[in-house]
């Protein structure tokens, strides 16, 4: 018999082997801690977007360029620039504990200035994966983030009536702040 492992058993066998990153926390991706400083301009499910749009306080462009960090600790599944609508898209996959299992989800930064990591690597709570982007001038600065319920999920489109798969950032962020371990 050959046993055949799947994606995601792959993934969380990576975790457990590393479990210096296995996340206990998250946190807010722009004005750690808290995101301080910014604003969401698009909340998840206005406009059918599928994600939040942080935004420095003071508009514009006024938060090009200043940094974007990592939710939680995890590992770079994606760091692409797709042009276009997207720009500049790094997806980090996060892993934590939930009673005996062990929960993998995905968080997507878009239309980056400048991405600071590479497929691969290994990132800690608030590192600096890269700075607020406009998409190549396409939009005023902003960040785009989402979370997904899993990991290797189609970029998508940022905006649809079908929920399916995405979370509400927000949502899932405040109540992850810290996680209780049951050890
Ligand atoms: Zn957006």
């Amino acid at each position: 018999m050959v046993e055949v492992m799947t994606e995601e058993d792959s993934i969380r066998n990576l975790f457990i082997e590393n479990p210096q990153f296995i996340a206990n926390s998250f946190d807010f991706p722009v004005g750690k801690p808290d995101a301080k400083g910014y604003y969401n301009a698009q909340s998840f499910g206005k406009n059918n977007h599928l994600g939040d749009d942080w935004n420095g306080n003071g508009g514009g462009n006024s938060d090009k360029s200043d940094p974007v960090y990592s939710i939680a600790t995890g590992y770079v599944s994606k760091a692409i620039n797709y042009f276009g609508g997207w720009g500049k898209v790094v997806t980090i996959i996060h892993s934590y504990k939930d009673g005996d299992s062990l929960i993998l989800k995905e968080s997507l930064y878009a239309h980056l200035d400048t991405m600071m990591v590479h497929k691969g690597d290994w990132i800690t709570k608030g590192q600096e994966i890269g700075k607020i982007g406009t998409a190549d001038g396409i939009y005023l600065a902003h960040l785009h983030l989402e979370i997904r319920q899993e990991p290797g999920m189609p970029l998508g489109q940022g905006y649809s009536s079908d929920k399916k798969g995405y979370l509400d950032p927000t949502l899932f962020i405040r109540r992850h702040r810290l996680i209780q371990s049951n050890e």
